[in-house]
């Protein structure tokens, strides 16, 4: 260090200093001048930690010993680099200690500054204090998901790409029923800090809700954050000891790289939870990346999602149902409907549901949207009621929606509303079902079954566990799918396929549809077969309801 500072170096620095506190509104803003290292900082950030004063010698070191024991290595090996020349700058996240003793975790982004040949000479930056937000994770310490919305929200204000990675630790209830309760917090809390050591000064990290957590790197390419997945995912793999007790744990993470600044927080959030959702389910906690390629109208699929969300808001803006007819497989007379949903609008035209539904099936949105499609299958189904007594809807579910603790109240409400008669309602889920909780699943069927409600399992066939649901829940009706009949006119396997599925069926009770009819031979084969109903194109796609009522 060359001695003490001279006044116009001194006045530079706080002329400096002002400028950042303009940029850095809400921080606590510093500044070392690295050729003295000396420092002016907030008189904020002095007052809260008790810091010598706003100008200090060596306030590096000083801030060093308001750091957390257990984030101080990282900082000092972070703040080493910088002054060495070696690091141009961080962004990182530690708890400081307050006056009180408390400590707050803090976000602090630095840059250096060089001169004209290219040494360091200024060192700024801002931290914000996250813990006066209550934005803090009591557990581990970590931002919660109300930093997460935050700093989410402002690299998209600020238009900073960024990488945003969710991790999760499966079966983690096992865990907790294992070992107990603050064994499993214990787990949690070093999973937190193991993540926080291992993205270092690369992002940020959060916890999100129970056994979830994120991070956010402006650094890290995808390349990066998928390779350290791996290298994480096969660390715990192998077995942590918490206690003395080994455990392996598994994971699961979804990627989202963000770099359309027309999107909100929330629909962004939506596509890094599909994928997530995606590694846990289909993928066996491989990553996987949100796929945002452009799509067939060539726009970039995030904002398109963003649109389709936002019409949820807007009154449903742009969505309707078609309905597809079912038609008795003896008489092939059409004795019900399924509900399929579209939506539409002049830019993007019709949108398919699978473009939309799986992604956002998980949003808290998605909930109304359900109601929605209840409500309006209901009402519309009711005209149709009126001269053809015996006819029954039929309306998809998603598993987020059978999740809500309300939705046996919901659907109860939703009948007195539109004055529908239960028993010609029949609600479809999928395989999918079997994440949810089955005593929860048993309760729904055992509440609304008792009302006259009837279940489908559609798809059947398609998933891991078609079998393993059909036992444990009670459904009136099977839908085997039309991957299955495809090719039923030529393929022998397939005919005994079905002699299988409907011998399934048989067993538990259950009538049989059949999805995906495109042919005269296809329904000709299949009525050799104890199948009830019969869908497919042969007898109509999905048409509006006034189509459906004149076809009628
Ligand atoms: P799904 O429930 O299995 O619906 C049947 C799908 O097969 C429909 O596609 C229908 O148009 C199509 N389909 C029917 N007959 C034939 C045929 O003979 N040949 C061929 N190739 N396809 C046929 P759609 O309408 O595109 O719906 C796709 C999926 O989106 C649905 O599959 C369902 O999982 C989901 N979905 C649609 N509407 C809703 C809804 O209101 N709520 C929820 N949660 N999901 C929905
Ligand atoms: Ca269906
Ligand atoms: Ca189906």
């Amino acid at each position: 260090m060359e001695n003490r500072i001279p006044e116009d170096r001194k006045r530079i620095l706080d002329s400096l200093f002002e400028a950042f506190s303009i940029v850095a509104e809400g921080t606590y803003v510093y500044l070392c001048d690295m050729r003295y290292d000396f420092s002016r900082w907030s008189k904020t950030a002095v007052d809260s930690f008790g810091l010598p004063s706003e100008y200090m010698y060596g306030a590096g070191e000083i801030w060093e010993e308001h750091i957390h024991p257990e984030d101080r290595d990282t900082y000092h090996a972070s703040i080493d680099a910088i002054f060495k020349g070696e690091d141009g700058g961080h962004d990182m996240q530690y708890r400081a200690r307050r006056q009180s003793g408390e400590y707050d975790v803090c976000t602090c982004k630095g840059v250096v500054l060089t001169d004209a040949e290219g040494k360091p000479e200024y060192f700024g930056g801002a931290i914000r204090n996250h813990g006066m937000h209550g934005n803090v994770d009591a557990l581990t310490g970590l931002r919660n998901q109300y930093g997460f919305f935050e700093d989410l929200h402002n690299h998209i204000v600020k238009n900073t790409e960024v990488n945003i990675c969710m991790f999760g630790i499966n079966g983690f209830t096992q865990v907790n029923e294992m070992y107990g309760y603050n064994f499993g917090n214990r787990v949690l809390q070093k999973f937190g800090r193991y993540l926080l050591e291992y993205v270092g000064n690369h992002g940020s990290v959060y916890r999100m809700d129970g056994t979830k957590y994120a991070v956010i790197s402006r650094t890290q390419t995808t390349e990066e954050m998928i390779r350290n997945y791996d290298a994480l995912r096969e660390y715990y793999h192998k077995g942590i000891v918490v206690d003395g007790k080994l455990l392996i744990l598994d994971l699961s993470a979804g990627l989202l790289h963000l770099d359309n600044f027309d999107v909100d927080d929330q629909t962004a959030y939506s596509c890094l939870n599909f994928a997530y959702g995606e590694s846990k389910i289909r993928r066996q906690g491989e990553l996987v990346e949100f796929y945002n390629d452009l799509t067939d109208e060539n726009r970039d699929r995030l904002e398109k999602l963003q649109v389709i969300r936002n019409s949820i808001v807007q009154a449903y803006q742009g969505f309707f149902l078609l309905y597809q007819p079912v038609v008795s497989a003896k008489s092939e007379k059409v004795i019900g409907a399924e509900a399929l949903i579209r939506w539409r609008n002049e830019e993007y035209g019709m949108v398919p549901p699978d473009h939309f539904i799986p992604i956002l099936e998980r949003d808290p949105l998605f909930i109304n949207l359900g109601r929605w499609i209840l409500k309006t299958a209901m009402e519309d189904a009711k005209k149709i009621l009126a001269d053809y007594p015996n006819f029954v809807i039929n309306v998809n579910l998603s598993y987020a929606q059978l999740e809500k603790p309300d939705f046996v109240d919901m659907v109860l409400e939703l009948l007195s509303e539109t004055g529908f008669p239960a028993e010609h309602l029949c609600l479809e889920i999928t395989e999918r079902c079997r994440l949810l909780d089955m005593t929860l699943l048993k309760n729904i069927f055992v509440n609304l079954q008792a009302r006259g409600i009837k279940f489908a399992l559609d798809d059947f066939g398609t998933g891991f566990s078609s079998m393993g649901i059909v036992k444990e829940l009670n459904f009136d009706t099977i839908k085997i799918d039309r991957s299955f009949v495809q090719n039923i006119e030529a393929d022998k396997r397939e005919r005994e396929l079905v002699g299988f599925f409907t011998g399934v069926a048989d067993t538990f009770g259950a009538k049989v549809c059949v999805e995906g009819i495109e042919t005269c031979e296809m329904k000709t084969i299949l009525q050799q077969y104890p199948v009830t109903s019969f869908q497919g194109y042969y007898y109509s796609k999905p048409i509006p309801l006034e189509q459906f009522i004149a076809a009628l």
